[in-house]
């Protein structure tokens, strides 16, 4: 493979939209071309910020897939690099995502719930028994002199 063909297959390289055959391809051609190798590397690390940087889809299973995530990347942190405080700015982030994350699902389930329940009694209204007070009736009838 040349290199400008290899140039062109890096982005899909990483998307893992390659055959077989042009993966190894590719491989044997990174193995001996520098150029090509950072190149893949510069791509990979464009990408995954943009991915990080994608906006979030609100899907049902959203919160799910956020929680394994930051439960998988904070076991491999915390076996690997234990106490190593680069890896406390992730945590960080992730538990203000996740605070974020509640305080939208509250907003949009919990508070709607709330609206809709017909728990308003008017009866607790101060002004709600003033209307019930009874007239006396004979105070009308009585002035009335024929
Ligand atoms: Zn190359």
């Amino acid at each position: 493979m040349d290199h400008q063909r290899a140039q062109d297959l890096l982005s899909d390289y990483l998307d893992g939209e390659l055959s077989d055959e042009s993966i190894s391809e590719l491989e044997q051609h990174l193995e001996s071309c520098d150029e090509c190798q950072s190149e893949l590397e510069s791509l990979g690390d464009t990408l995954s910020v943009l991915k990080g940087l994608k906006p979030a889809d609100p899907s049902p299973d959203f919160l799910q897939q956020v929680t394994k995530k930051v439960r998988r990347r904070s076991k491999s942190a915390f076996d690997f690099n234990f106490g190593l405080d680069r890896k406390i700015p992730f945590e960080a982030v992730s538990m203000i995502l996740l605070g974020i994350l509640l305080a939208l699902y509250l907003i949009l389930v919990v508070l709607p719930k709330e609206q809709v329940d017909p728990a308003a009694p008017t009866s607790t209204r101060p002004d709600a028994g003033a209307p019930m007070k009874p007239v006396p009736p004979g105070s009308g009838s009585q002035t009335m002199t024929p």
